[in-house]
């Protein structure tokens, strides 16, 4: 199979949206990554989606895909989902009948009638006469904010200007685009280091390592490897990216290789040698997903009151409704004080094979749930809950948790979000 599918999903993944979010689809928040090296290009992507009006996660979306099949041209998607979801279905339907200057048009003519407060860009990728190549089309509307207002969704200042353009790519570069874009880009610039930085500002945002000549020719698996490693350090860093994590490349032969999806845990478990560094301070909550609220699950964190240095977020989707967080705590003695502290597991939840790595804690929801006059409160410090969700706490939640270690990876049944035709 060397085919990147439509956005139809399969149903397998479909019962753990939240019902309300069933069919949106106009969201950002993104880590992609396009190389175009001597022996062809590869591109990456995280699934992850945030609503652009109340910062949660909503269902994984494919944001690599098949523009044409054969000569293959590939489309890696960021930023407003549903608006470059609509630009790369133009892109497709136009594809067999079309040159690469005319699908450019196209794009072209796409984004002066598109009309938007959000931004996205749309990378178009193939190989021409054995060289790796690529367009960037991007939309970037921009603000006069007031009063040192610095939104750019949700704010009501107005908007004075968009960028929009089409901008073709060059060989021998790096991009990383999305709100995971300057943290991929830095972690790619020890690989590359003999690569300009670049940050296009004055037009689409997006990172490049430039002119990058030492590794040039390196193979496409060990490029895909680098490119799933730049993606989960930006995953660790940054809320709105997130696995599972899907690579591909294409040869200048035209051989398509696609990998994934991969999940955050499996992923962790392959690049464990490079990510331990950090274990000593993090340990992962597992909670009920209806807990995550619209900080990402910092409402957990924030109510077990303990030292932690970053809240962390969501890295992972488990079985039964489950997530997994993961957190940074100041001091290594905190993480264990804390999970020794805790209480054994008697019964295995359905997220894991072994409870004998997990232990849990209580938090206390019962003022969440009612205020002193008795109502539900649905904004709490800075995390917002529906009423239906308030409703399904429970007065004693149970959080689990467990130490970064092989094991307690290794025992993790995470659910991963397919797409029609794909295997994980
Ligand atoms: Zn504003």
């Amino acid at each position: 199979m060397t085919d990147f599918p439509g956005s139809k999903m399969s149903s397998k993944s479909e019962h753990h949206s939240i019902e309300r979010y069933k069919s949106k689809k106009s969201g950002s928040g993104t880590i992609v990554s396009a190389m175009l090296l001597d022996l062809g290009f590869t591109l990456g992507s995280d699934a992850r989606i945030v609503d652009l009006d109340d910062d949660r996660i909503i269902q994984d979306q494919l944001k690599i895909q098949t523009i044409h099949k054969s000569p293959p041209i590939l489309g890696l998607l960021c930023g407003d989902f549903e608006a470059a979801e609509n630009l790369v279905e133009l892109l497709k339907s136009k594809a067999n009948n079309a040159s690469i200057e005319e699908l450019v048009q196209c794009g072209k003519s796409f984004l002066e009638q598109h009309r938007s407060r959000h931004a996205f860009t749309t990378y178009m990728c193939y190989v021409k006469e054995r060289v790796p190549n690529g367009y960037i089309f991007y939309f970037v509307p921009y603000f006069n904010h007031v009063n040192k207002c610095e939104e750019d969704y949700t704010c009501k200042c107005p908007m004075v200007g968009i960028r929009h353009g089409a901008r073709e790519l060059e060989h021998g570069s790096i991009y990383n685009d999305g709100s995971g874009a300057s943290d991929a880009q830095e972690h790619l610039s020890m690989s590359f280091f003999d690569g300009k930085m670049v940050q296009h500002v004055d037009a689409a945002d997006d990172y490049q390592i430039a002119n990058i000549k030492k590794k040039l020719k390196i193979s496409l698996i060990q490029a895909r490897m680098i490119t799933r490693l730049a993606m989960i350090h930006s995953c660790l860093k940054d809320n709105n990216c997130g696995a599972p994590f899907r690579v591909c490349s294409v040869s200048v032969d035209g051989a398509i290789e696609k990998e994934g999806p991969y999940g955050f845990v499996k992923t962790y478990l392959d690049y464990f040698q490079f990510l331990e560094a950090h274990d000593r301070t993090t340990l992962f909550l597992i909670y009920r997903q209806t807990l995550e609220g619209s900080n990402f699950g910092g409402f957990v964190v924030e109510n077990i009151g303990l030292p932690v240095k970053k809240k962390g977020h969501r890295v992972a989707l488990l079985e039964g409704d489950f997530c997994l967080h993961r957190v940074i705590f100041k001091e290594a003695k905190d993480v264990n004080a804390f999970f020794d502290d805790g209480e054994a597991v008697t019964e295995c939840p359905p997220f894991s094979t072994d409870k004998s790595h997990l232990k849990t804690y209580k938090l206390d929801t019962r003022e969440v749930k009612k205020n002193k006059d008795n109502e539900i409160i649905l904004g709490l410090k800075t995390a917002k809950f529906s009423e239906q969700e308030v409703a399904m706490f429970q007065d004693f939640e149970t959080i689990y948790m467990g130490k970064p270690t092989k094991d307690f990876l290794k025992s993790l049944k995470e659910e991963v979000t397919l797409f029609d035709e794909e295997s994980p």
